[in-house]
């Protein structure tokens, strides 16, 4: 990296920092502004959410201030209630907290484990959605110079709104569907970006294929491409997964994250790749809570913990105490590009941590594990779990993905086993998988899965 908090390649002499004043301002001020914020948005949820407003006199909140500093007296909120709110009074349910009139936006969710359900925003909320991924993308090191290629699904999802994100940084936009691997290559053999915005699964899809005719042209410094920002599963921030992109593609890999009830581009990591920045300032306050007792716990470089989200400026369906289900490990606050907000890597979702013999794992460590077996593996690996209970006995089956005529190599099998078992302590029994048979796609990979 040349300039703080730059990439390599980019001699524009533009601020890297979009909101230097949100950015940059020491923890006590941006306390002081959340606060602030936080006073009105108690009111707005007490007196238009019927559902938080019930959830709060349950929990034996009557009074009519409750301070930011106080916010771990309120219950926490889930997925699963706030589905069920909208369930009760569809479409919008009870915690629409504006009239219909007002909702100018509705994204929908996938639905994967369930009915899709909505989200409303209004015009502030659209703006403050892309007031917030503005910051994200442009803490990557994506300027207005910069040529965006895309391949996040846009359609009903919260991930099309990136699209007002890199129209508002200013930049080209090069739209392509998540999975037309052809037109991704087709974009970056011609020239036409500098950026890759993909999951992690397909970053790693395409260093892979760089061996093969299809990906022929496509390694280190035969294309334009020197940036590819990961997102919508952990991976970038996997030593063993990244570097692997980073070395055959010839970028510099940076990650971001968003949740779909809070906003969907919240945290950028910088050119110093030292964890993803909180941009959610003003907007959006995070706690720290154990995973086990959801304790509060403080904010600080080193402390492993649940996120748990608050709006603090949203009007149209606000959460309180949102409980996102991604542990992470808190890095640090001030880093080289001159922002003090908090830095975080993510370790896993806690839906896919399991307990072995009393330890916590998450599928991720396996993932750093079996990354290290290239070339004769792809980097992609999966838990199968039997039982639905969260404690898993030993051996721990893993899936590995391998490319093809390494199907039958049970060394290799037996390799990764001894590698699980040294850095990981314990048994694991790994099957040894085709592309085929794992599931195309490459666009996103799931660490676990249940067979009863
Ligand atoms: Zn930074």
């Amino acid at each position: 990296m040349t300039k703080p908090g730059r990439l390599a390649q980019d001699t524009c002499d533009r601020d890297p920092i979009w909101d230097r004043e949100m950015e940059t301002e020491p923890r006590d001020a941006a306390f002081a502004r959340a606060s602030t914020a936080w006073e009105k948005q108690f009111r707005h949820v007490m007196d238009h959410s019927p559902f938080y407003a019930s959830r709060f006199r349950d929990a034996g909140i009557n009074e009519a201030r409750l301070p930011l500093r106080e916010i771990s007296r309120l219950p926490f909120s889930s997925k699963q209630e706030l589905k069920q709110a909208i369930g009760e009074t569809p479409p919008f349910g009870s915690n629409l907290c504006v009239p219909h009139e007002q909702v100018k936006r509705v994204y929908q969710t996938s639905g994967t484990t369930g009915a899709p359900s909505v989200l409303a925003l209004t015009r502030s909320d659209i703006e403050m959605w892309t007031a917030i991924g503005t910051r994200t993308y442009f803490a990557t090191g994506i300027h207005d110079h910069s040529s965006v290629l895309t391949t996040f699904g846009a359609g009903p999802f919260v991930a099309g709104h990136t699209h007002f994100v890199l129209s508002r940084i200013g930049c080209c936009s090069v739209p392509v569907a998540p999975g037309d691997t052809d037109r991704v290559i087709f974009g970056l053999k011609s020239g036409l970006a500098d950026t890759l915005l993909s999951t992690p699964s397909f970053a790693q899809f395409l260093a892979n294929l760089v061996t093969t005719p299809r990906g022929a042209g496509l390694d280190h410094g035969s294309t334009a491409l020197t940036h590819i920002v990961t997102g919508g599963e952990p991976g970038g921030g996997i030593p063993e997964i990244r570097d692997h992109i980073q070395e055959v593609l010839g970028v510099t890999v940076t990650e971001v994250m968003g949740i779909g009830d809070i906003a969907p581009s919240l945290f950028g990591e910088c050119p110093h790749q030292q964890g993803m920045h909180f941009c959610g300032g003003g907007h959006v306050w995070v706690e720290l809570v154990d995973p086990d007792s959801r304790e509060p716990m403080d904010l600080e470089p080193g402390a492993v913990g649940e996120l748990v989200y608050t709006h603090l400026t949203r009007e149209a369906m606000p959460v309180v105490r949102f409980l996102g289900g991604d542990i992470a490990r808190i890095q640090g606050s001030d880093c080289g590009c001159g922002r003090t907000t908090f830095r975080m890597r993510v370790i896993g979702r806690r839906d896919d941590m399991f307990i072995v013999r009393g330890v916590n794992v998450f599928p991720s460590a396996i993932l750093a594990v079996v990354g290290r077996f290239r070339p004769r593996v792809t980097g992609r690996a999966r838990v199968i779990r039997k039982t639905p209970d969260v404690s898993v006995q030993p051996p721990v089956a893993v899936e590995v993905e391998v490319p093809d005529g390494h199907v039958n190599n049970t060394r290799l099998a037996e390799d990764i086993e001894a590698a699980i078992h040294s850095t990981l302590t314990f048994r694991a029994k790994v099957d040894l998988i085709t592309e085929h048979d794992f599931g195309e796609s490459g666009y996103k990979t799931r660490l676990t899965e249940t067979r009863l």
